[in-house]
Order: C-alpha cells, then sequence, then structure tokens
C-alpha cells in the first residue's frame, strides 16, 4: 500500500488511535468518523492555530460560539430551505450514490450552480458514448440526475411528536449562520469599531451524497468560519489582505506553495462580488481539490436576516454619521479537511541507516511542531531501574504543565523513537546513567534523528525556544 494512497491514511489513523470509523461495533455509519486520542490533540492543535492567527495575533476579530439549533426561519432567509441540494445519480447494479457534478467534473465539464437540466443534458451526452460509469461498480445502468437536499432535520420537543412545519428543526449546515444572527447582540455589547470580524469553530451537519473521501467530506463536521464585517468601499482592499492572510496560514506550518493554488469563482451566487477557494494537492485523492473558501458575499445574509426577522441590523457609524447594512467577507475551512491536508502531506516513509549500519524504513510524520499532538516524549533508559525511572518521571511531571508530554518505557529505545516518529513527536528525551552523574539527557530530533546532550535545568528553556507556544 503506497503511502500516499487513501487506503494507507486510514489505516494509519485507525492503528495509531487518530480517527476511527465511527459505531464499528454495529456495522459503522458512513460518512461518520470519531476522533481518538492522538486525532483530538491533533485537532485542536490545529484550531488553536486558526485562533491564534485569526483572533489573538489580531486586535479587529472577536470570538463566537453559537448554539447548533437555529431558529428554523434562519435557513428560508439563507436560502437553505429549498435551496441547499445536490445533484445525485444513482448506480441501479450496485445502489451507490454519487454526485453528478463530481461525475461531469471527470469529464471536464464545471457543474458548479449549474440546473438539474444542465446536469442531465450533459450526463446524456456522456452516456451516449458509453463512457458513463458507476464510480463504485463499473456498471452503466445509473439513474437520470435528481435533486437532493443536503439538510440534516430534527425535531424539539416531544420525542414521539411527528416532523411538522412548526416543530422541524435542522442541524445547521454552515456555522456562518450564527454568527449573523448574533451580530446585532456583538455590536450592542462590546461596540467593535467596523471593519471588524466574527470567528466560530464548531460542527455542521450535511446529508452529503458521498463516495469514499474519509474525513475530507462527512456528514457530521467542524467548520472553522471567519465573518468580516466592513463598509462596502473598502471591499476590494480587504479581499486581497484576506486572501493574503489565509494563505499566508498555509505556509505558515509547511504546506509547500505548489502544493496549493487559488481556484476563482466563475459563476457566482447573484449576491457575491468575488470568490476564490484555496485548493490543497491531496495524493490521498489524487489532485487539488477544496480546503478553504475566500468569499465576498455582499450585504446580503445581514439584509436577508433583517428582512425575515423584522430587526433592524444597520450600522451606525459615530464618525461619519452612515447609516448602512454591513457588507461581509468570509473565510470559511473544514478542520476535517484540514487535518487531512496535513496528515497527506507530512506522513512519509524514510528509508534511513541505523546505527549498526544497516538500511531500515521509518514511518515518520514531519508535521509542524506547533501541531504535533505529542510535543515531547521522555524515556527512562531502562524501565526496570527505579533510579532512572523517577528521573525521567521528574522531568516528564515538569514539562507536561507546558506541553502535551508522552511518558514511554516500553520496549527499546530504538522502537520507543519509531513509535513516536509514527505520531510525528519533534523531540525525545532519554535520562540515562550519564544523567545521574552529571544532570543531563539526550535529546533527539525527530527530522535530523540527531541527538544533543541538554542540562535537565535548562530543558524548559530549550523547548521554549522551539516551540512558538
Ligand atoms: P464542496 O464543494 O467540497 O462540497 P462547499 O463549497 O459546499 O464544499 P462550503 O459550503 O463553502 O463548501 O463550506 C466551507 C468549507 O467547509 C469547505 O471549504 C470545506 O473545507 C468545509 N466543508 C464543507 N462541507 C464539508 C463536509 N461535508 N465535510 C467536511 N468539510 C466540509
Amino acid at each position: 500500500m503506497s503511502e500516499n494512497s487513501m487506503d494507507y491514511i486510514i489505516s494509519y489513523c485507525k492503528r495509531r488511535g487518530f480517527v476511527f470509523p465511527s459505531s464499528e461495533i454495529y456495522g459503522g455509519m458512513a460518512a461518520i468518523y470519531d476522533y481518538g486520542h492522538y486525532g483530538i490533540l491533533l485537532k485542536e492543535n490545529i484550531k488553536n492555530a486558526w485562533m491564534k492567527h485569526m483572533i489573538q495575533y489580531r486586535d479587529d476579530v472577536l470570538a463566537l460560539d453559537s448554539a447548533i439549533f437555529m431558529h428554523p426561519k434562519t435557513w428560508v432567509a439563507s436560502g437553505h430551505v429549498g435551496g441547499f441540494n445536490d445533484p445525485q445519480v444513482d448506480c441501479k447494479t450496485c445502489k451507490a450514490r454519487m454526485r453528478a457534478d463530481h461525475l461531469l467534473e471527470k469529464f471536464g465539464i464545471n457543474a458548479d450552480k449549474q440546473t438539474i437540466e444542465f446536469i442531465n443534458e450533459e450526463l446524456n451526452k456522456i452516456k451516449a458514448t458509453g463512457k458513463l460509469v458507476c464510480q463504485n461498480c463499473g456498471g452503466k445502468d445509473l439513474t437520470e440526475a435528481r435533486v437532493f437536499s443536503l439538510m440534516v432535520k430534527s425535531n424539539i420537543g416531544s420525542p414521539t411528536d411527528a416532523l411538522t412545519e412548526e416543530n422541524v428543526v435542522y442541524l445547521r449546515p454552515e456555522t456562518c449562520g450564527g454568527i449573523y444572527l448574533e451580530y446585532k447582540n456583538t455590536v450592542d455589547s462590546i461596540h467593535p469599531k467596523m471593519p471588524f470580524g466574527i470567528a466560530q469553530v464548531g460542527k455542521a451537519f450535511r446529508n452529503e451524497i458521498v463516495a469514499r473521501q474519509f474525513i475530507f467530506r462527512t456528514r457530521e463536521f467542524e467548520q472553522m468560519e471567519m465573518q468580516y464585517f466592513h463598509h462596502p468601499k473598502d471591499t476590494k482592499e480587504l479581499f486581497e489582505n484576506w486572501k493574503q492572510t489565509r494563505w499566508n496560514w498555509y505556509l505558515q506550518y509547511g504546506i509547500l506553495e505548489n502544493n496549493i493554488r487559488w481556484y476563482k469563482h466563475e459563476k457566482l451566487a447573484h449576491y457575491a462580488s468575488d470568490a476564490y477557494d484555496i485548493e490543497y494537492n491531496y495524493k490521498s485523492l489524487g489532485g487539488f481539490k477544496e480546503v478553504e473558501g475566500v468569499h465576498a458575499r455582499g450585504n446580503w445574509d445581514l439584509s436577508q436576516h433583517s428582512k425575515f426577522s423584522g430587526e433592524n441590523l444597520d450600522y451606525f457609524d459615530q464618525t461619519t454619521g452612515e447609516r448602512y447594512i454591513p457588507h461581509i467577507m468570509e473565510t470559511s475551512v473544514g478542520l476535517g479537511r484540514l487535518f487531512l491536508m496535513f496528515l497527506d502531506n507530512a506522513l512519509v516513509e524514510e528509508k534511513i541507516v541505523s546505527e549498526e549500519g544497516k538500511e531500515d524504513v521509518r514511518t515518520v510524520l514531519k508535521i509542524h511542531k506547533d501541531l504535533a499532538p505529542i510535543k515531547i516524549a521522555i524515556f527512562p533508559l531502562l524501565k526496570n531501574k527505579e533510579e532512572l525511572q523517577s528521573g525521567a518521571r521528574k522531568i516528564y511531571n515538569i514539562l507536561k504543565r507546558n506541553w502535551m508530554c508522552e511518558f514511554d518505557d516500553n520496549g527499546n529505545v530504538g522502537k520507543r523513537y519509531r513509535r513516536q516518529d509514527e505520531i510525528g513527536t519533534p523531540y525525545c528525551i532519554t535520562f540515562d546513567f550519564d544523567s545521574l552523574e552529571d544532570g543531563t539527557v539526550t535529546v533527539r530530533d525527530r527530522d535530523t534523528m540527531k541527538q544533543e546532550r541538554i542540562k535537565i535545568d535548562e530543558l524548559a528553556k530549550y523547548f521554549a525556544e522551539k516551540f512558538e507556544y
């Protein structure tokens, strides 16, 4: 199995406790996944890296955590009820479901925001050539494309109530809806000056038509979205700034410039003035795919919510005396897609020569140090020597207050290095007999595999310089 394949990443994630198929003992659920110990640590670090750059290092973006359940009218106003659909094709032989626009994409036809009539016309042309086949079984007996709603319904109230127009609620299909609805409360309570942003990270739900894309496309996922409220005269300049800011974030965390690119939306939503996606070249998905959207959305969102709620959502600028509905710039990224991107980018099988001069292969996750699930692993050289155990434990107990650490005394040190390399731990410390004598330990670097002796008293300072936070 090649390290570039999706099967390799899926099996790595399960074997090393990053991601598990949900409800597996009951046969699993399509496109729903659970994150295990190392998965959570990595996911939190990615989230943290986003929060730091989007909120902490700036002074113009505020945080929010809005509820998943929102008033049903929210999604009528936003156009999701009735309008948030994907075209679906079924295979009559194996019953697999496929996105019709993705089938067309394979033939170089862009069906983004096209009508179902257009999609069926194009599919029929390809069908006539005999080249249209099921992506699962290769069968040629496919249904016409039909519209499939992505909204996930639930109900609130008595569990025995049937779903009616009155009690139906949706699990939010995107997190930004909550930001629009809390725009007024944020302005009234915190009084931010224009332009300003509101950012939030949270779960979203879509009834996706999926075809084996692991955590790239799931039915329950986390989004990290930021809506930047501004005066329309500033849209052009802000759009360029945000594009640059988001692009730099990827480079900062180890994604190479030739592995990301901008995709410009040619067919814009009627309210949008510009829309670009950042695409990453996923080896595991066979090419460039959308990770993040940077979109200029005009004042459509607040106008719609103002119209449907009857609330005045104008912004009053006290310096100019101007009153207007702010325009919005959006950056929107899926945490699962970033997670997969970082694994796809960093997981390698590397040929090495062991200390005895033997050729070997190590699996190593060469992820940016600040994203690594475990930052430092601490080993006593031998398991059954009390003085080595207690010396190593002492270091572990001090360092774990600042960094996520792991104590490991299982097997020989070489095997412990391999285990830590595999999960991307940047540094391993070994406490040995010399440590008892001279108060130093060996610190081994994941990428260079070089070792150096560092004074135990200076470890905290040493690592403070190695990690940004
Ligand atoms: P796609 O065209 O791939 O379905 P989209 O254009 O519908 O994505 P948006 O609605 O713009 O996606 O959502 C913003 C971001 O949220 C996406 O760029 C992606 O990172 C993430 N995202 C959207 N849908 C999913 C999903 N089902 N699973 C995981 N992440 C998702």
